[in-house]
């Protein structure tokens, strides 16, 4: 039988604005020693925006922004939304039309964008993502478009590259701020003794210009991860003797939520992560993982 005091505990997290999945969730949450955070939409707001755009010699910046963002168009990602709407914003004419969308997990999306021009139809197969995206067709990036890409990361920003034809066109640079409680909500978690870490897709300039801002030690930050070794990092904490916690918001969080000794979903956060996760940040305000850590530790101790 569930002691009474656990089903009371689960009450009062919902009044919290966290929802446990089941009583037995508080014991592995009064266990934890470590707690792995992901950045974009978790630590951040996600809400990310188009702040500029730098062109290859020749191009023109309203045509790559409009190929991006017709692709972008199909994706939820944060970086997706960001060059959509900004876009859309940018051209009254409104977005062309795309087929083959495939969005390509932690590197970004391609398809199809088809544009009338002189009363014909011309398709151009496009990508946006990461270099790695890129150099899965054999595309290099010019020298002016590594400079600029490396301006950006270096400033905390993420700056994803445009290619269509065979060809990188672009850097679009997108920034998003930190949520006004993820600072306090780290400082509060270290008090209760547990280490924070930063886990992320993006490039290591922008994850250490974040951490640095919330209080996480540079040591901590693991950048460039793919959602694939996402579970890596968790399973290496894990064999380290860490009992881990993760908190995400992606799909690209799911696994490495499934893996982890306890997982918190933002509930701003996708459908996916929050059906992988023990716990639900029902605000996706971090301060709410610090109210359950407190409130198992609490509830437990009047159980023992
Ligand atoms: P995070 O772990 O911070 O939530 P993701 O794993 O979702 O990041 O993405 C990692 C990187 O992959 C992004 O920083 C970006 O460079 C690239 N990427 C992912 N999705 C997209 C997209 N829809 N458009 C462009 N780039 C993308
Ligand atoms: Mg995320």
């Amino acid at each position: 039988a569930t002691p009474t005091a656990l089903l009371v505990g689960t009450g009062r997290g919902a009044q919290l604005g966290v929802l446990i999945k089941g009583p037995e969730v508080l014991e592995s949450t009064r266990r934890v020693d470590t707690v792995v955070l992901d950045k974009t939409g978790t630590v951040t707001t996600g809400r990310m925006e188009l702040v500029d755009t730098h062109v290859a010699d020749g191009e023109d910046p309203d045509e790559a922004l409009r190929m991006a963002g017709a692709v972008e168009d199909g994706s939820e990602h944060p970086i997706a939304r960001a060059i959509a709407d900004a876009a859309r914003a940018a051209d009254g004419a409104g977005l062309p039309g795309v087929s083959e969308f495939e969005a390509v997990h932690g590197l970004g999306v391609r398809g199809v964008v088809s544009e009338l021009v002189d009363n014909r139809v011309v398709a151009h197969a496009v990508l946006v993502g990461r270099p790695a995206l890129l150099a899965n067709h054999d595309i290099e990036l010019p020298a002016s478009l590594i400079e600029a890409r490396e301006k950006a990361e270096n400033a905390g920003h993420t700056a994803v590259v445009v290619a269509w034809d065979g060809h990188a066109r672009a850097v679009l640079t997108v920034a998003d701020g930190i949520k006004p409680t993820s600072a306090d909500a780290i400082r509060r978690l270290r008090a209760l003794g547990l280490r924070p870490m930063l886990l992320t897709g993006d490039n290591g300039a922008a994850a250490r210009t974040v951490a640095e801002r919330v209080g996480i030690d540079p040591d901590d930050v693991i950048a460039d991860v793919m959602p694939e070794d996402k579970v890596a990092v968790v399973t290496r904490l894990q064999g380290e003797g860490k009992v881990v916690a993760m908190i995400g918001d992606g799909v690209n969080d799911a696994a490495a939520l499934a893996t982890a000794d306890l997982s918190l979903a933002m509930g701003t956060g996708t459908d996916v992560a929050i059906e992988a996760s023990d716990l639900t940040l029902v605000r996706g305000d971090l301060l709410a993982a610090v109210d359950a850590v407190r409130l198992a530790r609490r509830t437990l101790s009047t159980i023992r």
